[in-house]
Parts: C-alpha cells; structure tokens; sequence
C-alpha cells in the first residue's frame, strides 16, 4: 500500500478541511486506484513466521487481524481525525457503540460521571442504567447552566458527558466554560458532537478532551449505514481506548467504513446547505407554532453562544405544537417530508420525540428534559426549503397551526 497521498501527517495536517475530507488518510495499493480500496477482509497473511511475529509483539507495522486494524478503517479513521484536529480516531460499529466504548474505557467502580440531562434516549440509558450497574455513580444536570456543572463535582468525578446541541431539546453547553472547569478538576470531557460534526463545530478548539460520534448521521449524510467515531489525544486512542475496544470488539465493518469515507467528501456541502435550510424552514415555523427551539434563531437561549462555537446551526431544530394530538395530525397530513427518527440524511424527516426516541424513559425524566408530549423534531435535508414550506404549511394547517 501506498501511504504517500494522504496519510503523511507532516503534510495532510497542513492541508485546509475542504482537502482533508477529500483526500485525507487515502492509502492507494499498487493498482493506483483513484477512490479509496473496499478491503473486506477479517484476516492477513504473512511472508514468514517472523513477520508476523514482529507485528504482534508491536514491533512491525503492518495488519494482523481485522477486530485490531483494517486498511479502509484506517483510511476512515485517519480522515476524521485529520477533520476534527484530533491526534488520533478509532471508527466503532455505531454512535452507541461510540459513546459506550468512550465512557466505559475510562470509567471504574468507584469513579463518578457527571452527564448532560439532555440528551439522545440511549446516551442517557447509559447513564441512568449502564454505569450505575459497575458500580459508577452518576448525576444528571441542566447542561445549559453552568454553575450545575461546578455544583456536581465530587472527588471522585472522572468524565463529563454531554451533547451540543443537544438531542432532541437543541440545548447548548458553553464548552469553553465547561471544559476549562473540567481541566481544572482533573476530569476529562467527551464530547458527543453527532449533531454538528467537526464541519460546524470543532469542540477539541473549546478544550475538550474527547469527541466522540454517530457518524450514523451527519457524516454519512445519506441514511445508508450505522457508525462511530471516538476521536483524542494519541495517549488517550492508545492506551486508554485501544486496549478496551480490541479486548471487547465494537468494531465498525470495512463496508460501512468505507460509505462514510465516500460521505465525507461532501460533508461540509451538506452540513452547510443543510444548515441554510434549517433556517429558512425555523424562521417559517416560527411564525406558526408557539414554541421552536432552534439554536440559530434568536428567539434560542443560546442563540449568541451557538454562533459563537459553531460556523453554522445545523440540520436540526424542534417544535412545540403543544399536544401528541396535534403532534401526530402534523406527521400524517406530510405530503413530502417523511415520518422518520433519523437525522442527518439529506431528506428532510419528522419525528415526536416522546413516542420514539424517548419513548423509554420515564414520563418524569422526559418532562424534566423538555421533551414534552407536543415536541416534533425536524432534520432539515437537501430539498428545495420552498417545497418544504409549502409541506409544512399545509401540514401545520391540518393540525390548525
Ligand atoms: C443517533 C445518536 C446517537 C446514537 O448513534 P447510533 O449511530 O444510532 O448508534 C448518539 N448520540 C446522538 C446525539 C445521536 O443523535
């Protein structure tokens, strides 16, 4: 394989993000091909015993087994670390399988975890179910006050864990504040930034330690396949993460690795429009329904802190038409947007929250998170946005918006 046009960092690392994301981590084998090689292969083969004697005793580079290292991966992973300013990225089979691996690779019994009370239903299942069951203690709080950050911090606190935006509420943390508290503490930051990616939002330049991604969404932009990312410092990657993720396998498949390749050559296009998009479309149902929440209106709490972390808003906004009644007249009278939970494609989708995505929590912690029974969350796509007016016009007139 040939390394040379994309994975010297000495060179790649000096290239702007629009070139990353079409050329960065590329290896060509010998046959030169132009886009990246499709290796969907579990094992290797060696010339002699001794090679492969050398690579597993880690003094030979070189592939062994695919669960450790395959090339189209490493292509994957070399891309997405380069976009996101990160030493170094693992791709995982799923965003769970991101954040799963990102939270318990670090965290002991005994240890405390210190979570964002808004966020996508499984993250918190994590939170609430998971940890608690290996003995690690957890508190969940308003990430959008900051001073509840500084108030849960006990001796034993290791990581924060939060999203911005959020999930499905759009809540923004003030990740300069938060991080920099963390620092001083000692504790380390992960960062699920699924719903920006590092196109609108480079969290690692506001002093987090740890992004870590659905690249389900955003990144593969096209609903195709599941995957993550968990992207930080080399020591971090190496000696913290690596032994938990080869020991336990959330792997990501080469296939799926290589769509998400393929989706990030357009990642920030699409983010971009998509983000335009979402505006025009917010500032329609704004002037509709009682209540939005969308970080790029100034109507947001954190309108002017949004503007300052990210380049743009984002695909997604939420909101309220105040009743599942009314909710649902809305998703049935949909002409052209699809009923959908997923986000990030570049079709425009709606779902309701409450009976989705979060339908597993408790009717109190949905409350307490805002996801209340009139929520409608809305991923903006790459449609004509005067289409999806017109869609949405008709659809909020059905439900007597
Ligand atoms: C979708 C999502 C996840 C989970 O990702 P999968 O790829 O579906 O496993 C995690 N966090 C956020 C914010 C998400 O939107």
């Amino acid at each position: 394989m040939k390394k040379t046009t994309g994975t010297d960092r000495s060179v790649t690392r000096k290239w702007r993000p629009a070139t990353q994301a079409v050329r960065g981590g590329t290896w060509r084998s010998e046959h030169g091909e132009t886009s990246e090689a499709l290796f969907l292969t579990s094992g290797y083969t060696y010339d002699d015993a001794q090679t492969v004697a050398d690579r597993f005793a880690g003094e030979a580079e070189g592939m062994t087994y695919s669960r450790l290292q395959n090339p189209t991966v490493a292509m994957l992973e070399e891309r997405i670390a380069l976009l996101e300013g990160a030493a170094a990225c693992r791709a995982q089979a799923s965003g769970m399988a991101a954040m799963t691996a990102a939270l318990l690779c670090q965290l002991s019994a005994g240890d405390h975890c210190v979570a964002a009370r808004a966020a996508f239903g499984s993250c918190r299942w994590l939170v609430d179910h998971l940890l608690p069951r290996f003995g690690i203690e957890t508190t969940v709080i308003d990430s959008a006050d900051n001073a509840a950050w500084e108030a849960a911090i006990r001796p034993n606190t290791r990581v924060f864990f939060f999203e911005t935006p959020a999930n499905p509420t759009l809540d923004i943390v003030d990740m300069e504040f938060v991080c920099g508290l963390a620092k001083a503490h000692g504790i380390v930051t992960v960062v699920d930034n699924a719903f920006a990616t590092s196109a609108l939002q480079r969290p690692l330049e506001f002093g987090a330690d740890v992004v870590a991604y659905s690249a389900t969404k955003l990144m593969d932009g096209q609903g195709r396949v599941l995957a993550g990312a968990v992207c930080g410092k080399q020591e971090f990657i190496d000696e913290v993460l690596l032994p938990f993720q080869r020991n336990t396998g959330p792997n990501i498949a080469p296939f799926n690795a290589w769509v998400v390749l393929k989706g990030l050559e357009t990642l920030s296009l699409r983010a971009r429009r998509q983000s335009e998009n979402a505006l025009q479309l917010g500032e329609f149902v704004a002037s509709r329904v009682p209540k939005i929440l969308h970080p790029g209106l100034p109507s947001h709490p954190r309108h002017d802190l949004a503007a300052k972390q990210m380049d743009a808003t984002g695909p997604i906004f939420a909101f309220d038409v105040e009743s599942r009644a009314r909710a649902f007249a809305v998703l049935d009278a949909l002409e052209l947007v699809d009923i959908s939970n997923n986000i990030g494609d570049a079709r425009t989708l709606l779902c309701h929250p409450a009976s989705t995505t979060h339908a597993a929590m408790s009717e109190e912690d949905r409350a307490d998170m805002g996801v209340t029974e009139g929520l409608l969350r809305i991923n903006v796509g790459l449609e004509d946005p005067q289409d999806l007016i017109e869609d949405l016009d008709r659809a909020l007139a059905a439900a007597a918006l």
